[in-house]
């Protein structure tokens, strides 16, 4: 029978966890660092990093903090609905997947730093994801990986979401780096995503309701990983600044030039 009891244990224990590993930095070998969400940055950001430039901070007014910090507290919500949905649904295709340890394989219980030597160039690429579930239909491991859309409803609708947002894709690939085994072997890795928009349809629409949820599915293969290494390994390579090209609205130096 499910039970919301042990539920609570394991969520209380990843809070302990989470309390403990604050004082915890992992240390790294000195070499460039890369993680799964810069993926997409441009190579003037990417060189920057590095090679430990400063980066501009983006200026953030309060209600940008808000929105992240709303943002940032729902992953916990959702968390906590993947064990509700491992354990109360009949025969769930997917389930949360488990550590020795006894906390969920997801966000800083599984993060985890791998060194490379791709193209003759050495580096590190380090991070976590929103999950890892166990597939019960294949047996297999999935990533899963939870965005928020905080503007309108319609952010998430079929006319503005045609697919997974291309950086996500990106990040996808570096989880598929990390998590799944050897990246140099030639295999398929999924990834699932799940959008949700924080604004919802009005309340009294009940059934007619527009949906505020979407999900997608990512197949990662030896091809995307590998043109995910080379690009890390070109901007090693690089002996000096690139050119800033980059039209990125979000990029820290868009505005500098
Ligand atoms: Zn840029």
């Amino acid at each position: 029978m499910a039970d919301s009891k042990s539920i609570e244990d394991v969520l209380l224990k990843q809070k302990e966890h989470d309390v403990q590993m604050i004082a915890e930095r992992p240390t790294y070998p000195d070499l460039p660092k890369f993680n799964p969400s810069g993926a997409s940055k441009c190579e003037y950001e990417l060189y920057h990093q590095a090679n430990k430039l400063p980066i501009p901070q983006n200026d953030l007014y309060p209600y940008h903090k808000r929105w992240l910090r709303n943002a940032t507290a729902i992953h916990e919500a959702v968390q906590r609905d993947l064990l509700y949905m491992s354990e109360y649904l009949d025969r769930p295709r997917l389930e949360v997947k488990y550590l020795e340890s006894g906390l969920p394989a997801w966000e800083r219980n599984i993060l985890k730093w791998e060194q490379f030597n791709h193209n003759g160039q050495q580096f590190i690429i380090n991070g976590m994801c929103d999950g890892l579930l166990t597939d019960n239909e294949t047996g297999k491991t999935v990533g899963f990986e939870f965005k928020t859309k905080s503007t309108t409803i319609a952010a998430v609708g079929d006319y503005k979401m045609k697919d997974v947002q291309d950086g996500h894709r990106l990040q996808a690939i570096s989880y598929s780096i990390l998590f799944f085994g050897d990246p140099y072997e030639d295999r398929t890795d999924t990834i699932l995503f799940l959008y949700e928009s924080l604004a919802k349809d009005w309340w009294t629409k009940g059934s007619e309701a527009r949906s505020d949820l979407r999900t997608f599915q990512v197949e990662i293969s030896l091809v995307d990983r590998m043109a995910v290494l080379d690009r890390f390994s070109e901007v090693v390579a690089m002996t000096e600044k690139p050119e800033h090209d980059c039209t990125n609205f979000f990029c820290p130096f868009t505005e500098e030039e």
